[in-house]
């Protein structure tokens, strides 16, 4: 009898080999003032009313959610006026990326997006077979649409449009948006990566729902994470015509979407007054940043997330740890730059305090 050989344990998939890990922003380091604006998340509380909802659907945790996801649909069906068969949930934004590219892509396809951007798009389509075609930003820090739309082939499948892109920030305009997606063939999956959308008060920047509604290839990736402040509840959704939404029903994790998260979502989307108020908060915070920065002469991309990007090459790291020692956990991109969230006044001005000092990334060390 032959018995089988495992040399190293399972085979795994070769697809997964060199995957780069994603990294999560530190938390805040230990201390009394000790903030973390390392992960763009919403330093406020939960809404008016989530809390609630919220332990009283974790009453309920013995039993499995409510898989089709019911009265959260409706209620996004109601609030961006589309309809139910249009709207997707998943585990986060990333997770519905992920359920994106494994209804549209395998070995052979490729996936277009800009570099730099969301470091889950590498990892995603990696783990999906598929090769991804990197789009450097220009220098302005601005998706290169053109060239984006130059890379497209005849194995394009899907193209990643961060906007406004994370980390930097930047917002792609409606005739450079439409421009690029006039280009795109309609069997190419467009995915608006909204993440950030209710950080947005540049009116030149397009609600993707709109987009969605003028190119049936168009799908928008939105999340509870951010402005809501839901983050740690794993909660997202995508809204596409019925064929993408419907492909994303099948390739959901069964229950991914715990009942907490669904009940959190729905009394979140009926705080709007209260959510308008925080982001109000949260965008006046990001100005007074950004106009103090740059008086001091740094260039610092125009942000429209709740983010700032500082290219300080070489001295990222290094920015970052005076960041940590001041009592703000920061993100660095080793070699490229640093992406400081918007928080609580106080954190901001920690923040600022670091990056006054010349010695260490101020106007003198700037990229
Ligand atoms: N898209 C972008 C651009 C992001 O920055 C993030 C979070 N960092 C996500 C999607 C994923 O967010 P979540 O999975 O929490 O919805």
């Amino acid at each position: 009898m032959c018995t089988p050989t495992f040399p190293s344990g399972p085979r795994l998939r070769p697809a997964l080999d060199g995957i780069p890990t994603y990294r999560p922003g530190r938390p805040a380091a230990a201390g009394a003032a000790a903030y973390k604006l390392s992960s763009n998340e919403n330093p406020y509380p939960p809404l008016p009313g989530v809390m609630e909802q919220a332990v009283t659907a974790a009453g309920t945790f013995n039993r499995y959610p409510d898989m089709a996801c019911t009265a959260l649909m409706a209620e996004l069906a109601d609030h961006f006026g589309v309809p139910v068969g249009h709207i997707a949930t998943g585990t986060g934004s990333v997770g519905v990326a992920q359920q994106l590219l494994q209804a549209t892509a395998g070995p052979g396809d490729e996936v277009i997006y800009a570099w730099r951007s969301f470091e889950a798009y590498p990892i995603i389509t990696q783990i999906s077979g598929a090769t991804s075609v990197q789009v450097p930003l220009t220098e302005n820090e601005e998706h290169d649409l053109d060239a984006m739309a130059d890379a497209i082939t005849e194995r394009t499948r899907l193209i990643f449009v961060c906007n406004p892109n994370n980390p930097t920030g930047v917002a792609i305009r409606r005739p450079e948006l439409v421009r690029f997606l006039d280009r795109v063939p309609p069997e190419v999956l467009v995915v608006l990566d909204e993440a950030y959308r209710e950080f947005v008060d540049d009116e030149e920047v397009p609600d993707g729902l709109g987009l969605y509604r003028a190119y049936p290839n168009v799908c928008v990736l939105r999340t509870f994470s951010k402005a809501y402040g839901l983050a740690g509840l794993r909660i997202g959704f995508a809204v596409a015509q019925e064929p993408v939404a419907a492909a994303l029903r099948k390739t959901a994790v069964p229950f991914g979407v715990s009942q907490v998260a669904q009940d959190a979502a729905v009394a979140s989307l009926r705080s709007e007054p209260a959510l308008l108020e925080r982001v109000g908060a949260l965008v006046a915070e990001r100005e007074r940043v950004w106009k103090e920065l740059t008086a001091r002469g740094w260039v610092v991309p125009p942000s429209q997330g709740n983010f700032v990007w500082l290219r300080l090459g070489p001295a990222s790291v290094e920015f970052a740890q005076a960041c940590e020692a001041a009592g703000v956990t920061v993100r660095p991109f080793p070699g490229e730059g640093v992406r400081v969230t918007i928080g609580e006044p106080e954190a901001n001005d920690l923040f600022l305090g670091v990056a006054g000092a010349p010695e260490l990334g101020g106007p003198s060390a700037r990229g």
